[in-house]
C-alpha cells in the first residue's frame, strides 16, 4: 500500500503535496515522488522518506501536481521504481496505489508495440496504456485504459496538455477534497482536512476529472453524483500536539477514543443480524485479531453465546463450516485479508458486520452493516487507540446483548484508562530493554492482552516477544527461560488467580525475572515477583483495558530507551492492503 495525494488550484502545488505526503507516510515510506505541471512535467523522486528529503521536491513549479509515498510491491524501493511514472513521450505522469495483477501480460504486449520501460513496477504499464489512447482528452484516455487493468488501483494522472488531474479508483481508497477554486485527491482525508472539510468518497469504478474550477465524476463513462460528506477531523487531530511521537499521543487519546467508541453503538443502530445471534465468528488480523479474541472470551462468559475467531488470512482459504453472524474487524477498513474473508463469508450466506475506523473505506462496501469506531486518525504504525476503540465497540455490543448489564461500567471506564497513563514503569523498562526475549502470560481475556502486549513490544522495540496462555509456558517455552528472558504476567483476581501464582513460582524457579501486573495491595503477589505493577481493583472489562494500556506504555518506553523509530518501525506499514 502507499499514499497518494494530488492538488489542482491556484497555489504552488509542490509544498501542498509535500505536506500531504508527510501525513500519508504511515501508509508506506520506502520512497517518494512528486510530479507537477511546470514547464512540461517536472518530476522529483527518490528512495527514502519524504520527511528526510522534502527540500529536494519543493523547487518544482506549477499549480497542479501529484505525489506518492511508496510501500513497494513490485520492484525494489529505489529511485527508478519510485512513483510518479511517465510514458515514452513524457505526456503523462501517474501515481498508483495498489497492484495491477495482469501487468506482466500487458507489459509484454506494450514492449512488443515499441514502448520503453524505465522501472520494474507493475504501475508503469498504466502510463503506457494511457499514452496509447491519448488523442486529445486525458479523461477519455484514462476511461479507455482502466477497463484493461485487473487488480486494485487508486490512480492520479496528469498531462502538461491539460490543467487538472484525472483520478480513478478500483478497490483502493481515494477521496476528493473540495476547496474554493481548488481540488485535492488523496488516499484518505489526513492531507485534506487542513484545507477543507468537504469530501467525496469515490466508489469502485469511478473516474473523476478535477480542474481548479470543476469536478466531474463518472462511473466508467457515465457522469454520476456522489454525496459530499463533511469530515469532522480537525487539523490538530492529524498532528503530534506536543508529544514526542504519534504513538504516545494516540495512547493518551485512548480515554476519549473509548468514550467515543461506546457511543458508536446503541440499541437503535445495533444491526438486526447482531441482535440475537446464536453464535458469532470473528475474522481479523494482527491487533484486531487480539481484540476479537478478547471479545470471544467476554461474550462467552457474560452472554453464553458461542464465539469463534479466525485469522482472516486463513478463513478465506479454509473457511470453517459456519452459517452464523461473521464480524470483520479492520482499523483501516482496507486490510485485504479481512476484506476477502468477509466476501467469502457472504458467499456462504452469512450475515456480516464490519468494525472499522475509516469512513468510506472498502470494508463498508462489502459488509452488510458497518460500525465506525470513531477513534480519529491513527498515524503511528503500531495500533493503540484504534485497538481500545475496537474494544469499546465490542464491549458495547456485549453490553447490549446482555440486556445492558454493563452500561455503568463502560460509562466510567475512560477514567480508569486515564489514571493508568501516569503509571511509573521505569524499573520494568530497565529490565525489558536488556532482554533477549520477553514472554507475556495471562489467562482468559488476559491471554489476548498478553498477545497484544507482546506484539506491541516486538513491533516497535524489535525485541523478540511472545504471548502465551499462562498454562502453556511449561509445555515447551520453559526451555528458553533464563535471567535474560523476563516474563510479564497479568495476574488478576478471578478463578485463575491461584493457578497464575503457581505458574509465576514455576517461572521464578527457572531463573527468569517476573514483572507482574496485579491489583494494588496484593502483597502475596508483590512478594514473589521482581517488579510489581499495581492496578486499581475495577470491573473485569476495565481491568482488561488498564492492563493493556500498561503494556502499550511499557513497549513504548522500552522502544524509546532503545532509540527506535517508534512511529515507523522497520519493514511495516499501517494498513496491509495485500494478501
Ligand atoms: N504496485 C505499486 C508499486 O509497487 C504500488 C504499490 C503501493 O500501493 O504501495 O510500486
Amino acid at each position: 500500500m502507499c499514499g497518494i495525494v494530488g492538488y489542482t488550484g491556484r497555489k504552488t502545488a509542490a509544498p501542498i503535496i509535500v505536506n500531504g505526503l508527510k501525513k500519508l507516510e504511515y501508509r508506506g515510506y520506502d520512497s517518494f515522488g512528486i510530479a507537477t505541471l511546470g514547464s512540461g512535467i517536472e518530476v522529483c523522486k527518490h528512495a527514502g522518506r519524504i520527511s528526510d528529503n522534502a527540500r529536494s521536491a519543493l523547487h518544482l513549479n506549477g499549480t497542479t501536481g501529484i505525489g506518492h509515498t511508496r510501500w513497494a510491491t513490485h520492484g525494489a524501493p529505489n529511485d527508478a521504481n519510485a512513483h510518479p511514472h511517465t510514458d515514452c513521450k513524457n505526456r503523462v505522469a501517474i501515481v498508483h496505489n495498489g497492484i495491477i495483477e495482469n501487468y506482466a501480460d500487458l507489459k509484454r504486449q506494450l514492449i512488443a508495440r515499441g514502448h520503453r520501460f524505465l522501472s520494474e513496477t507493475d504501475t508503469e504499464v498504466i502510463a503506457h496504456l494511457i499514452e496509447e489512447s491519448y488523442t486529445g482528452s486525458l479523461l477519455s484516455a484514462v476511461q479507455q485504459a482502466v477497463p484493461v487493468l485487473q487488480g486494485s488501483f487508486a490512480l492520479l494522472v496528469i498531462s502538461p496538455e491539460e490543467q487538472g488531474i484525472i483520478a480513478a479508483r478500483n478497490a483502493s481508497p481515494l477521496v476528493i477534497g473540495m476547496g474554493d477554486g481548488e481540488y485535492f485527491a488523496a488516499s484518505d482525508m489526513t492531507p485534506v482536512v487542513e484545507y477543507t472539510e468537504r469530501t467525496i468518497f469515490l466508489e469502485d469504478g469511478d473516474i473523476a476529472s478535477l480542474s481548479p474550477d470543476k469536478l466531474v465524476i463518472y462511473h466508467g463513462k457515465e457522469p454520476v453524483n456522489r454525496p459530499v460528506e463533511l469530515v469532522d477531523w480537525s487539523v490538530e487531530d492529524t498532528k503530534k500536539g506536543g508529544f514526542a511521537h504519534y504513538m504516545l499521543k494516540e495512547i493518551y487519546e485512548q480515554p476519549q477514543a473509548f468514550y467515543n467508541a461506546i457511543r458508536a453503538l446503541d440499541t437503535e443502530n445495533l444491526p438486526g443480524c447482531a441482535q440475537k445471534p446464536a453464535s458469532v465468528a470473528i475474522v481479523a488480523c494482527g491487533s484486531s485479531y487480539h481484540a476479537g479474541l478478547i471479545f470471544k472470551y467476554l461474550l462467552e462468559e457474560t452472554c453464553g453465546i458461542p464465539a469463534r475467531i479466525e485469522f482472516a488470512s486463513e478463513f478465506k482459504y479454509f473457511p470453517p463450516p459456519v452459517s452464523c453472524l461473521v464480524v470483520g474487524i479492520t482499523q483501516s477498513g482496507e486490510t485485504a485479508d479481512t476484506l476477502t474473508a468477509l466476501k467469502r463469508a457472504k458467499s456462504h450466506n452469512c450475515p456480516t458486520i464490519a468494525i472499522t475506523n475509516v469512513l468510506g473505506s472498502t470494508v463498508s462496501r462489502i459488509a452488510d452493516s458497518t460500525i465506525f469506531m470513531r477513534a480519529g486518525p491513527e498515524i503511528s504504525v503500531a495500533a493503540t487507540k484504534s485497538f481500545v476503540a475496537q474494544l469499546g465497540v465490542l464491549m458495547q455490543m456485549i453490553n447490549l446483548l446482555s440486556g445492558e448489564q454493563f452500561t455503568k461500567v463502560l460509562a466510567h471506564a475512560h477514567r480508569a484508562i486515564e489514571e493508568v497513563l501516569l503509571q511509573d514503569l521505569s524499573c520494568a523498562v530497565l529490565t525489558c530493554k536488556q532482554a533477549r526475549s520477553i514472554f507475556y502470560v495471562g489467562r482468559g481475556p488476559f491471554y489476548p492482552v498478553a498477545l497484544e502486549g507482546a506484539l506491541k513490544m516486538k513491533e516497535i522495540s524489535y525485541i523478540h516477544a511472545e504471548g502465551y496462555a499462562a498454562g502453556e509456558l511449561k509445555h515447551g517455552p520453559f526451555a528458553l527461560l533464563s535471567s535474560e528472558t523476563p516474563v510479564i504476567a497479568i495476574c488478576m483476581p478471578d478463578d485463575t488467580y491461584g493457578v497464575m501464582v503457581a505458574n509465576i513460582k514455576e517461572i521464578k524457579a527457572r531463573g527468569a525475572p517476573v514483572i507482574a501486573l496485579g491489583i494494588e495491595g496484593d502483597s502475596e503477589l508483590a512478594d514473589i515477583v521482581d517488579i510489581f505493577i499495581p492496578l486499581k481493583r475495577t470491573h473485569r472489562f476495565v481491568q482488561v483495558l488498564t492492563s493493556l494500556v500498561v503494556l502499550q506504555l511499557l513497549a513504548y518506553y522500552t522502544a524509546v530507551a532503545l532509540d527506535r523509530d517508534v512511529d515507523k518501525p522497520r519493514n511495516l506499514a499501517k494498513s496491509v492492503t495485500i494478501e
